[in-house]
């Protein structure tokens, strides 16, 4: 393909993306393809001559738009938000142009410096302490590609630091706080280093946050057998229900305990502090005195196309003294003289993407203003869905709504006070039935999840395209189905009792 080529193709494949998103609220949501479908379609091996490059663009829409879930699609409200957008598409179009991997400064200046600016701006846009900010020279920021990579590197560099503090101590006495709560990132970072994961058990009338009475008498015990918990991995918003953890109680606990690294997961819901009404109860003002490292992914609910997670450590040297190795050939006059950041010692890999441009285009086309405008409106969408639930009676609530995610399941209010509730197995047995008649449909998609015992479904809402009028139908829709499931249930505990 040529420049001029290039062009034309580019300018169709613009014009697809634009057609596409305006009949994506005719699309069904999920697709029906069944497992393996493309292999019918593509051929098992690589061609050894080129093809025309418009057979290639036209096979994209004929064989793998098919076979999409449609994330964007305003009726999606499972798993979290990729709230993705033109200026982040139109920002990974010109760094895939340039293709640079920035791994030090000198590699590319522009990627460095511009990641270093808008991580701060990042920075400020959620409330975070100036320590955070690269322009702190001490604190820093850098993008990564996941909340999972976040964690696995602030867990690396804590492990580093506790054994500079504590020479001698044994790899199998380490361990890794996380809650019963925590996405699987905890776990994964404890089977890829080798450590102890030990999950602490958070309770349903405590909206499943971690309490600092239970971090201490894990500690205490921990420390009778002579373990060593050198990090805790706190969650500002859980992927199963939206908790936050008690970290105003976790900060009276740790004042004893100064040696434990705590990293803040709010992949998803970290985005809610970019509002100012949300701060308290995301706890920021007690993540801006105790946090050592703090993530969220820009790409759940931020605006930014997947993929942009952003981590900021309040100490930088515990990042680069943990993964700084530094052959010849990548020594560089500013590196050695230490007046430029190399981002390639903040993150686990060499080359990095130049990913900041999706920051830079998406804060500046929406404004902090506009940002909070989408966060604000994804939250009052998921109000009314938690209204409707709460009137309903046939659904309800499982926790309070927590910002744009709402966790309910199936439980009809018994017609008259006589009638026995439903057991937790028979409400859980309903609620499976209930899910299966839900995922059946094409036309909405949502996300069950099991909270201590209970099986519940999630509605998280985030999509840039959700109205009010698909909350409206969603509401409907789900009705409906519930009402369906009651039957089939009444008729099958009928058809048992015989
Ligand atoms: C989505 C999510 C993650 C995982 O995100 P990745 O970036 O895909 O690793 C981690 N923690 C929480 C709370 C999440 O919601």
């Amino acid at each position: 393909m040529d420049v001029e080529q290039f062009r034309k193709a580019g300018y169709q494949a613009i014009d697809r993306i634009c057609d596409y998103y305006y009949s994506l609220q005719n699309r069904p949501v999920t697709s029906n393809v069944e497992p393996g479908y493309l292999r019918q379609h593509i051929p098992s091996t690589p061609p050894e001559k080129g093809e025309d490059f418009q057979v290639i663009a036209d096979d994209y829409q004929k064989f793998i738009v098919p076979g999409l879930t449609h994330w964007q699609h305003p009726s999606f409200f499972a798993y979290y938000p990729t709230a993705c957008t033109f200026e982040g598409m139109i920002a990974d179009l010109y760094a895939s142009s340039t293709c640079n991997p920035g791994f030090n400064w000198t590699s590319s200046p522009a990627c460095t410096e511009l990641e270093a600016i808008t991580m701060d701006w990042a920075c400020q846009l959620l409330g975070l302490s100036p320590d955070f900010m690269n322009s702190s020279g001490v604190g820093g920021g850098a993008i990564q590609n996941t909340a999972s990579d976040s964690a696995l590197i602030a867990v690396v560099a804590a492990r580093a630091l506790y054994q500079r503090d504590h020479p001698g101590v044994k790899m199998e006495d380490l361990v890794i706080y996380t809650t019963t709560q925590t996405h699987s990132l905890g776990l994964k970072a404890g089977l890829v280093l080798g450590l102890t994961v030990r999950a602490l058990d958070v309770k349903a009338e405590d909206r499943f946050a971690l309490r600092g009475e239970t971090l201490r008498l894990a500690w205490q015990e921990d420390e009778e057998r002579g373990k060593k918990p050198f990090i805790l991995i706190a969650t500002v918003g859980t992927t199963s229900s939206g908790a936050i953890d008690n970290l105003p109680e976790i900060q009276q606990i740790v004042r004893n305990h100064p040696s434990l690294w705590i990293h803040v997961d709010a992949a998803w819901a970290g985005s809610a502090l970019s509002c100012p009404e949300y701060r308290e109860r995301c706890h920021l003002s007690t993540i801006n005195e105790l946090a050592h490292s703090f993530c969220t992914n820009f790409h759940k609910w931020g605006l930014v196309n997947f993929d942009l997670s952003t981590l900021w450590v309040r100490d930088r040297k515990h990042l680069t003294e943990a993964l700084d190795v530094t052959p010849p050939f990548l020594r560089t006059t500013h590196g050695d003289a230490g007046t430029v950041i190399d981002y390639r010692n903040w993150h686990l890999a060499l080359g990095r993407r130049f990913r900041s441009l999706k920051l830079w285009f998406v804060l500046r086309s929406f404004g902090a203003e506009g940002f909070r405008r989408y966060i604000r409106k994804t939250i009052s969408l998921n109000q009314q869905f938690a209204d409707f639930i709460a009137e309903s009676d046939l659904l309800s609530l499982v926790t309070p709504p927590s910002l744009a995610l709402s966790v309910f399941r199936l439980e009809p209010k018994p017609k008259s006070p006589d009638k026995p509730l439903l057991s937790l197995e028979s409400l859980n047995n309903l609620n499976k039935l209930f899910y299966g008649r839900i995922s059946a449909r094409n036309d909405i998609l949502l996300t069950q999840t099991v909270l201590n015992g209970v099986h519940c479904i999630r509605f998280a809402v985030g999509a840039a395209r959700t109205e009010a009028s698909h909350i409206k139908q969603a509401c409907e829709l789900l009705h409906k189905e519930a009402e369906l499931t009651l039957e089939a249930w009444e008729h099958t505990t009928l058809e048992d009792a015989k």
